[in-house]
């Protein structure tokens, strides 16, 4: 009798290893365990949303036929890391081996793939999570040999492999990215679909009192849970989305809009990550919208090139450089993140409201993430090891292999410009042209050195300055190092002042 261990991310009834399981002899392992819920403060509907999705996923497997060994949480539990629960299971039963499938997240599997078999003193056998459009060694044969990696051209190579958006070897519509039509400010029309709601069964219901008892400590509000917990649900909510705001999702991609979280965004990334939902489906799904004439090409170009260009191009530079990846900070960043990452108490409007729709929601559209939140850390020289630990705790989507790369490469430019060729930093007026923040901030955002200026602007510039020597000589940053020379130098001076002074207050603002 072999064990198969199934991860909290791993919810996927055509999962790897549950292909060579047999359900007339083998068994299930699944364990809601104390050190995984909290190695950070993860956000409670985070755990609520991967604890009920989990029981829903045992059920169903029972269901089936299979013999499922459940361990829910229990903080007082003698068993609270997944190797005492898989060793106690492995005694009871007199397993043969443990049949797992590679996971997210290099501690775990670095341990399951070097310490666990002599841990255990069984096999332990680990296959490929073929969930994935491209296999790590897939990723590693690409990236060989190349002096820069780019999103784009391994995009490129995603959509000539899956046949996505594709005519014969040519891009559909004859250009493989149609971002430069996906900057449009939102207005309020179009108007927003209402939100997909989900009822609440009893499985749900003592998720919720489970975590609302043990885990209302970690940052976040449990009350506002959404989240879909079954693959059906999570299918009802892909089908939403491609309905009602696909067809939008090009054109305001890079929208904000105070208190409006998801505009037309897809709210799936809990769903993919932890399996409820498989990324070539979502894109065929997106697909089929396009060529049934339901949405146009920017719209459905733009979806597919997040899940099969970044999602997947995330992920392979994540297992082609840890661990080492994860100390990088080639910009000396030192800061402390401030206080308001973790009460949501600032004046900043943009900054307030990202924070709110983080706690109330354990999501934030990634233009929040990446030119709100993450601009800010940047431009401020945040330590990213900080960063890094804020983005995965507060997130329902937030696992390491995709958290990482995002926020240490992506945000922080942290790797030195390995994953992104050019820092995201911008000045509060990217945020302006952007949002409706800024009629309604205590910091106008035309202004850089007054006492109310905001903070973003003279920030923007002093990162630029202090950055001057790895920057200088990136063509892409040539124009922008060209306007502050063209400043008088009275008023680089000032602007260099007013960032002094906003650093050394950091916490007040
Ligand atoms: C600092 C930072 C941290 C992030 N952390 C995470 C994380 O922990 N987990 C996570 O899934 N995404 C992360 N992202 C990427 C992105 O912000 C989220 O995937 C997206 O906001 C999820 O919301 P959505 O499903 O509504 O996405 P949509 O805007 O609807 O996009 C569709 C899908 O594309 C995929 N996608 C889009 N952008 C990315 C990206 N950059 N990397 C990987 N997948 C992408 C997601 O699967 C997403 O569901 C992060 C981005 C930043 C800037
Ligand atoms: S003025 Fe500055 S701080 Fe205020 S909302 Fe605009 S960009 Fe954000």
């Amino acid at each position: 009798m072999r064990i198969g261990l199934i991860l909290g991310d791993q919810l996927t009834h055509s999962l790897a290893s549950l292909r060579v399981l047999d359900p007339t002899c083998d068994r299930i392992l699944m364990a809601e365990v104390a050190a995984e819920a909290s190695y950070v403060p993860h956000h409670p509907q985070k755990i609520a949303l991967i604890f009920s999705a989990m029981r829903h996923f045992a059920a169903e497997l029972r269901n089936q036929g299979w013999q499922v060994d459940y361990h829910e949480y229990d903080a007082q539990s003698s068993c609270s890391t997944l190797l005492s629960v898989v060793q106690s299971c492995a005694t009871e039963f007199s397993a043969s081996a443990i049949i797992t499938t590679e996971c997210g997240e290099y501690r775990l599997q670095h341990a399951i793939s070097n310490a666990w078999q002599q841990q255990l003193g069984i096999p332990v056998e680990c296959y490929i999570d073929d969930r994935f459009i491209c296999s790590q060694a897939e990723f590693a044969q690409w990236a060989q040999g190349r002096k820069q990696l780019r999103m784009e051209y391994f995009y490129r190579d995603m959509r000539r492999k899956t046949g996505l958006l594709m005519q014969g070897d040519k891009p559909e519509g004859g250009d493989w990215n149609y971002d430069a039509d996906n900057r449009k400010r939102w207005n309020g029309d179009p108007s927003l679909p209402d939100p997909i709601a989900f009822a609440r069964d009893d499985i749900d219901k003592a998720v919720i009192k489970l975590v609302t008892e043990e885990f209302s400590h970690h940052l976040g509000n449990i009350d506002t849970f959404e989240w879909a917990t079954t693959r059906q649900q999570a299918l009802e909510a892909l089908a939403h989305f491609v309905r009602f705001r696909l067809p939008y999702f090009g054109d305001y991609q890079d929208a904000m809009a105070k208190d409006q979280h998801q505009l037309f965004h897809s709210l799936l990334s809990p769903y993919i990550n932890c399996g409820l939902l498989l990324p070539l489906e979502v894109c065929q799904a997106a697909l089929k919208a396009y060529e049934d004439n339901h949405v146009p090409l920017n719209a459905a170009e733009g979806f597919i090139r997040q899940i099969i260009g970044w999602r997947e191009y995330v992920r392979g530079i994540y297992w082609l450089n840890m661990p080492q990846y994860a100390h990088l900070n080639k910009l000396g960043n030192t800061r402390d993140l401030p206080r308001y990452y973790w009460d949501g108490d600032t004046k900043m409007a943009c900054m307030s409201d990202a924070f709110k729709t983080t706690f109330d929601h354990a999501y934030a559209h990634h233009i929040q993430r990446l030119m709100v939140t993450g601009n800010f850390a940047l431009i401020a020289g945040i330590k990213p090891e900080d960063v890094c630990d804020w983005y995965l705790a507060v997130y329902a989507d937030a696992y390491d292999w995709v958290e990482l790369p995002n926020t240490l490469g992506m945000v922080m430019h942290a790797d030195g410009g390995y994953l992104g060729s050019k820092p995201y930093a911008a000045s509060g007026n990217y945020i302006h042209k952007m949002s409706n923040y800024c009629s309604g901030c205590h910091y106008s955002v035309k202004t850089s050195i007054e006492h109310d200026s905001c903070p973003f602007n003279s920030l923007y510039w002093h990162f630029i300055q202090r950055h001057k020597e790895q920057f200088n000589g990136n063509p892409r940053m040539t124009m922008i190092y060209r306007s502050f020379e063209k400043m008088d130098s009275g008023k680089q001076q000032a602007i260099l002042n007013r960032a002094e002074y906003l650093l050394s207050h950091i916490d007040e603002l």
